[in-house]
């Protein structure tokens, strides 16, 4: 079996979000299970520092109206197991970010993952893969094309949607730089606009998600695409993502101050205090922590947060947040790190490094997501003895469960309602728990610390639905 997967993130080379995560994560674990698997990806700044290139030989693809020629250049994910194939086009891809500077995109998006797409299909050409596996809008005009007859003929395409609230839209006339003919580009067309994840929901072979909750969410709430897809319901399957524990484990992860697992947590009260330290907070151990690590963006729940902000500081809470995006956002948390020096913490930058601490060093991780397709935090906090506090939709609803005092089972704290009180009452709980008992706390860390979230089962999933795609 013989897998090309392509993607606008991949981790380490180019990450924003979850997506970088998944789309290293996948490939490595279906590779372990015997799948050929390889990564196409644009080539953007900075790559050559991250895995050692080697020259291919180039392609030639049609994009705003020209033959726009890309060396095609070979690395490979860490750990050696997958190659990656990267597409330079530096006027595209030699920039500061991946999508956009300022809060915004950059204004060539079509054009920069059109060439994204045009390329991998000629790669998955020349490789000769059983099947193209793309990722969110950016390169959800593959299935497109291929449906149309400009790819490989036997490829089969999935589309997994890992966020549906970005889809790809542009204005209708933008659709001459995609140089396809009108009975194919009429596929893009939603509500006078083109938009490039309503065509691939359409023309791909088999959709998937990234958690079961989500697929069923997306066929009420489908942020103006429910209509296809439920048309596309039958082949529209939500597979839980996984954790990659060899980035993600508190006893390797070279980020900490100390490291600790299951059986030894002991190192866990030194990552907290030393992260008290370096950011300038109480030093103290009991003060119950709470972290966050997000993009900033409304879909997290922030406004959630800034409306229970200083209720949230009544429960005696220390605070540290991890994030950029909205302005907004970035200027509430930095000033409400000015009124409270000793208890809140905001670093408004991104830094794996600081990710990795944070999720060590907090007793509880605060996810309220409006809405969430799978989340990884939740299940890295799983990991590393951090109790969640998730409000439940999507993938927070599947991988976290409510403490039950009763029985003793669950392994966090779960809020339905999108309201500051729902969020305020299941963060009270926790933090209730965590000074009244810390021997039962602790108990429910160790639930946590010892569940199995790896990417194994999950890959399993996905081979079994290519082998089923190759064979029909
Ligand atoms: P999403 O994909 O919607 O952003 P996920 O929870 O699926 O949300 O994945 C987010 C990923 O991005 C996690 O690996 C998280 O640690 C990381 N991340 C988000 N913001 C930052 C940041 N400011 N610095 C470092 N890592 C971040």
């Amino acid at each position: 079996m013989r897998v090309l997967f392509v993607s606008a993130e991949v981790a380490p080379f180019a990450k924003v979000g979850g997506l970088a995560d998944v789309a290293a994560a996948l490939p490595r674990a279906l590779a372990d299970l015997g799948v050929e698997a390889a990564i196409a990806m644009p080539k953007y700044r900075g790559v050559e520092g991250k895995t050692r290139l080697s020259s291919v030989g180039s392609i030639s693809v049609p994009v705003a109206g020209e033959e726009k020629t890309c060396p095609i250049l070979k690395g490979e994910l860490p750990g050696g197991k997958v190659p990656v194939y990267f597409i330079a086009h530096d006027p595209y891809f030699d920039r500061d970010q991946v999508y956009g500077e300022g809060g915004g995109d950059y204004p060539d998006s079509l054009e920069r993952f059109a060439l994204l797409s045009r390329g991998a299909l000629v790669l998955a050409g020349e490789l000769g893969v059983d099947i193209l596996h793309v990722n969110d809008w950016h390169t959800a005009l593959v299935p497109v094309l291929v449906r149309a007859g400009f790819g490989p003929a036997r490829v089969k395409t999935v589309l997994t949607i890992h966020n549906l609230a970005y889809q790809g839209v542009f204005p209708w006339a933008r659709r001459t730089a995609l140089g396809l003919p009108e009975s194919v580009s009429s596929v893009l067309k939603h509500k006078g606009k083109l938009n490039l994840l309503k065509g691939g929901i359409l023309a791909a072979d088999l959709l998937t998600t990234v958690s079961p909750t989500y697929a069923r969410e997306i066929l009420e709430r489908g942020e103006g695409l429910e209509e296809y897809l439920r048309a596309r319901a039958g082949d529209l399957v939500g597979v839980l993502n996984g954790v990659d524990y060899s980035v993600w484990d508190p006893e390797t992860d070279p980020y900490l101050w100390a490291n600790y697992s299951a059986e030894d947590p002991s190192g866990k009260a030194e990552n907290k205090r030393r992260l008290q330290v370096e950011l300038g907070l109480e030093p103290d151990p009991r003060a119950p922590l709470v972290g966050m690590i997000s993009r900033l963006a409304e879909q997290k729940g922030f406004d959630l947060v800034m409306e229970a902000f200083d209720r949230m500081m009544a429960l005696g809470v220390q605070f540290v947040l991890l994030g950029t995006g909205d302005p907004r956002y970035e200027a509430f948390f930095e000033k409400a790190a000015g009124r409270h020096p000793k208890r809140v913490a905001a670093l408004i930058t991104f830094s794996e490094e600081w990710a990795h601490r944070i999720e060590a060093a907090s007793d509880i991780f605060l996810m309220p997501s409006r809405f969430e397709p799978c989340g990884l935090n939740q299940m890295y906090s799983l990991r590393y003895g951090t109790v969640p506090v998730v409000r439940a939709t999507g993938g927070l609803a599947d991988t976290v469960r409510e403490y039950d005092p009763e029985r003793g089972g669950g392994n966090g704290f779960t809020f339905e309602e999108y309201t500051p009180e729902a969020m305020l009452a299941a963060l009270r709980r926790a933090v209730d728990l965590y000074l009244r008992d810390p021997e039962v706390w602790k108990r429910l860390m160790l639930r946590g610390m010892r569940e199995d979230h790896s990417w194994e089962t999950s890959a399993r999933e996905y081979l079994k639905l290519y082998q089923k795609l190759a064979g029909s």
